[in-house]
């Protein structure tokens, strides 16, 4: 098993990678302009909002080099439009671009697609043989004639390619073609191979160990504040652990979602520096062995605006004094209930369901009235409109875990929703629920009120995800997981 700190060290592994990454896209910008002869070239299909400029750019290519390859004068394209990308002479086919999903490396991107792995390198600037990060946009190569593949296979322990050729109903010097092997006993036990498809296999193309049947992060690339979904299909009976190390570690809970099938919910905080983070799988087997996988996560800033500077009563800012109700709230938010207790979408906690007086992930300065003290921070949730004696409603089925006074929040509610869900409800003129409470979707929970650190009267609303605060409007909207 990998120790916490390899993956500290991968880390800072991958901010220089990035810096390389740059200085070699830099590089190609200065080369790639000289090589633009020939007019022949794989084509783009035209996305609503592409400008000739953008094209130019995302495949490193002279505008006037483009232009006078598709016999353009004034620069007008239209949605669907096919255009010749010159300069590329060994790449054919249709140039797409694909989110990298987790899982895909760049050999196995490389099999599914069936695109050489110079030519991907070339479209994409990779400088790493084998590393991808989930959630970059590439560059990807469809060539009509030669379909993608699809049907995968891996060798067992101690079996060779022709045994797996015999059972796949093929030849060694196939799969050794199709799977870029440079002979045909260059294979390692469980490494994924694939096979030519049959006609209505699904695509399922991955780099990972022979345990996960697939995985996958939702929705990719992350972006701060929001709530990732992470889905594990497995072969046989293990435990399931993961970890995201990003603005700190996260220890994932996986929850059984049907047969083999397991889920866990993540948030991203709103302060995680945009970057590549580790994203580690562990499968533990009955018998003790371990199948692991971590890739490299892109997570994008969420666009937070700052919010005007806002003046608070000296003690709601104080340390010594919230420390120990923060302390509370984090023991509280982390007990982890297995139990799912919320059935669909979140309901809308306010009688005002459209009108906010503050969105999550502003950038926030409280200034201390006496100028003592200045707290940097984010808006952690959504404020609502309406004033004192408004009715709060429960926003899903849970426990209620915390009831009572605060400094900051004033008199605040949290109810457990299970599976490291929880929804908080702060600022109450009224409580009408206590610890351990069992409360149901829609169902009157207080007051709206003026209490802790405000400067008027409104409801705070916010939903936690395992440990993390993130942007609540996505559970009015969307059921997860
Ligand atoms: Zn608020």
């Amino acid at each position: 098993m990998s120790s916490k700190l390899e993956i500290r060290s991968n880390l800072k592994i991958s901010k220089s990678f990035f810096l390389i990454l740059v200085a070699t896209a830099l590089l190609f910008a200065t080369t790639s302009v000289r090589a633009q002869e020939s007019d022949e070239g794989p084509t783009y299909i035209v996305q609503s909002g592409d400008t000739l400029w953008d094209i130019a750019s995302r495949f490193n290519v002279d505008l006037d080099a483009l232009m006078a390859a598709n016999g353009l004068e004034d620069g007008n394209l239209v949605v669907g439009q096919e255009v010749i990308i010159p300069g590329l002479e060994d790449v054919n086919g249709v140039l797409r671009t694909e989110t990298v999903p987790y899982g895909d490396n760049l050999r196995s991107l490389q099999r599914r697609t069936q695109a050489p792995q110079s030519v991907l390198r070339k479209l994409n600037r990779l400088v790493s043989p084998t590393e991808l990060y989930a959630g970059v946009g590439l560059i990807v190569p469809i060539d009509k004639e030669t379909p993608p593949l699809s049907a995968r296979i891996s060798l067992n322990a101690g079996e060779t390619l022709l045994e797996e050729a015999i059972r796949q109903n093929s030849d060694i010097w196939t799969l050794a073609e199709i799977n870029s092997l440079s002979s045909t006993s260059a294979t390692l036990p469980s490494e994924i191979l694939y096979a030519p498809a049959g006609e209505d296999e699904t695509v399922n193309a991955n780099g990972l160990p022979s345990v996960f049947l697939s995985a996958s992060v939702e929705k990719l690339p992350l972006a701060q504040g929001s709530t990732a979904t992470i889905r594990i299909s497995v072969t046989e009976d293990v435990a399931l652990s993961g970890l995201l190390v990003s603005d700190k570690e996260y220890a994932l809970n996986f929850f059984p979602d049907g047969e083999n099938n397991f889920v866990a919910l993540q948030g991203v905080h709103a302060m995680t520096e945009p970057g590549a983070y580790p994203l580690r799988l562990e499968a533990t087997f009955p018998d003790g062995r371990v199948e692991s996988y971590e890739q490299m996560v892109l997570i994008v800033s969420g666009g937070y605006p700052n919010d005007p500077i806002l003046v608070v009563p000296p003690e709601t800012l104080d340390p010594t004094i919230t420390q120990d109700e923060q302390d509370e709230l984090i023991a509280t938010i982390s007990k982890i209930n297995p139990e799912r207790l919320w059935a669909s979408v979140f309901q809308n906690p306010s009688v005002y369901e459209d009108c906010f007086t503050s969105r999550y992930g502003s950038r926030r300065e409280y200034r201390a009235s006496d100028k003592s003290i200045t707290y940097y921070g984010f808006h952690s949730g959504l404020d609502f409109c309406g004033g004192t004696g408004l009715q709060i409603d429960a926003t899903a089925n849970g426990v209620v875990v915390f009831a009572g006074d605060t400094i900051v929040r004033g008199n605040a509610t949290i109810i457990d929703h299970g599976w490291g869900i929880f929804s908080g409800y702060w600022h109450q003129s009224e409580s009408f629920v206590q610890v351990g409470d069992t409360v149901e979707a829609g169902e009157v929970i207080g007051l709206v009120g003026a209490t802790g650190r405000v400067t008027g009267a409104h409801l705070h609303w916010e939903v936690w995800v395992n440990q993390v605060q993130v942007n609540p409007m996505v559970w009015l909207e969307q059921n997860f997981p």
